[in-house]
């Protein structure tokens, strides 16, 4: 058994928010999004309308979320697919395995997704002697690392070029004094060979098409639809939130998605993966299969306060938004899906004592809320949270000492008044920094309160 998550985030929050190098990459590299997403917010005749639309389209999607999964599992399986469900990471797990050993898979190549993190994919495939090779640049960086992703959109956002070059330099011996098309170049000659050797490509989706049986995948470098193009089988690991109504409706969503993702006015490559390829087509996997994630999402579904974050499309900006992301970075929250959205889900999708604390980590600046392309109130939900940790006892004993005594404190003047200032200066130190920890500068007491000093003054002057 390892340091409770709460005690490592603290003393990792701690170490990195004090890393200046960290720090300086993390502003360079936030400094180029926030400038290009100010920019592309002006190709919007009205943000609002378009922000508001969506949310009302996710939320309808996931109200009539069993039709529409029913309704893309039937349309997937007449384009010729395959349509697994999992409830869990060990189901999902187990299907990919089945599937890989049944058509004697040894090699796969993924595109960037987060659901496949999630179910430590990798790792397990690693497990059964299945090589699953990266393909999406920050990815692949973060691989060759031995990293997580560090952000959901970007992964690879904590390195600088120039740790990219000493990775490369270390791995593959080139120059350290390459640019950075030519570290992209190393890269794509590296996986070249890698998609046409692979059995397998796995990718997410970013949305599942129910009316077309499809799911649709942006990126920006051309991977996924490597992934898909050159190896015999596909596989599709998908979030069951990710439903749209329609087809249709991917006019609203692409350029949404990577406005708030990039500030890109529309992600490059854009692809509908409807089913393995037709007999009169050359290219493309001769199987598909879908596997319909669960994961602790109808744990969401289920909670009528916290459901609306089932709304999320993933797109990143509440992590580029937050002050507690961009100084204590990705890694500290020890999740799959970090920031505002991470601290809101994950203590649902896992366990909620174990990760509940990442709510705490939070100013209630409420700018997570006010960037989000769905309208999800982030910050509300962080509060809620707050109290569902003390609803159900999961904040520590220590605390709930703080509080009541606090409240039986304070709650009437004659016994807040009963002790000087010193006493409750000490109260806050002692028990205070044991709570909210040692950091802390607390507001200090005055020796006499403002009331009893006011009664004094009142009676001399009635004198
Ligand atoms: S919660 Fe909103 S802002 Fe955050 S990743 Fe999801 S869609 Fe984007």
């Amino acid at each position: 058994m390892g340091i409770p998550k709460k005690t490592k985030f603290l003393r990792d929050a701690e170490k990195i928010s004090s890393n200046l190098s960290h720090r300086s990459t993390i502003l360079f590299n936030m400094g180029k999004y926030h400038a290009a997403v100010a920019a592309g917010n002006k190709r919007y005749a009205n943000i609002d309308e378009a922000k508001n639309r969506a949310a009302n389209i996710k939320q309808h999607a996931l109200k009539n979320l069993s039709k529409y999964l029913v309704e893309f599992e039937s349309n997937h399986i007449k384009n010729g697919g395959n349509v697994l469900w999992a409830s869990n990471s060990h189901e999902a797990l187990t299907h990919i395995k089945q599937i890989l050993t049944q058509h004697n898979v040894t090699t796969v190549v993924k595109s960037k997704s987060m659901t496949t993190e999630e179910i430590e994919l990798n790792e397990e495939l690693e497990k059964i002697g299945i090589a699953s090779i990266e393909t999406d640049l920050g990815e692949y960086i973060v691989q060759l690392a031995g990293e997580k992703p560090y952000h959901i959109v970007t992964p690879a956002m904590h390195k600088s070029k120039q740790d990219v070059a000493d990775l490369f330099h270390d791995k593959f011996g080139v120059s350290k004094d390459l640019t950075a098309e030519e570290l992209t170049a190393v890269a794509g000659e590296n996986l070249r060979k890698k998609y046409i050797e692979a059995g397998a490509g796995i990718t997410g989706a970013n949305f599942i098409v129910p009316d077309l049986g499809g799911i649709a995948v942006s990126e920006n470098e051309g991977n996924a639809i490597m992934s898909t193009a050159f190896p015999n089988i596909h596989i599709a690991i998908v979030g069951i939130e990710k439903v749209i109504p329609s087809y249709k409706d991917l006019a609203l969503f692409w350029p949404h998605l990577s406005q708030h993702g990039t500030g890109q006015a529309i992600t490059v490559y854009n692809s509908i993966f409807t089913g393995p390829k037709k007999q009169d087509e050359l290219h493309g996997p001769e199987h598909m299969y879908v596997i319909l994630l669960d994961n602790g999402r109808t744990n969401l579904y289920a909670n009528p306060s916290i459901g609306i974050a089932l709304s999320c499309i993933r797109c990143g900006a509440c992590l580029n938004a937050c002050p507690i992301y961009i100084n204590v970075g990705g890694y500290t929250y020890n999740t799959t899906y970090q920031g505002p959205i991470g601290t809101v889900i994950t203590p649902y999708l896992r366990y909620f004592d174990d990760f509940v604390h990442l709510n705490s980590a939070c100013s209630l600046c409420g700018k997570c809320s006010t960037v989000c392309p769905v309208q999800i109130p982030l910050h509300s939900l962080i509060l809620h949270n707050r109290q569902e940790a003390v609803r159900l006892k999961s904040v520590s004993f220590w605390e709930r000492f703080f509080i009541k005594l606090f409240r039986i404190g304070a709650s009437k003047h004659t016994r807040i008044d009963s002790v000087g200032g010193g006493v409750k200066n000490m109260f806050f130190l002692l028990l205070g920094s044991k709570v909210w920890g040692a950091k802390r500068t607390f507001p200090q007491f005055a020796k006499k309160s403002f009331r009893s000093q006011y009664l004094k003054k009142d009676k001399k002057n009635s004198l």
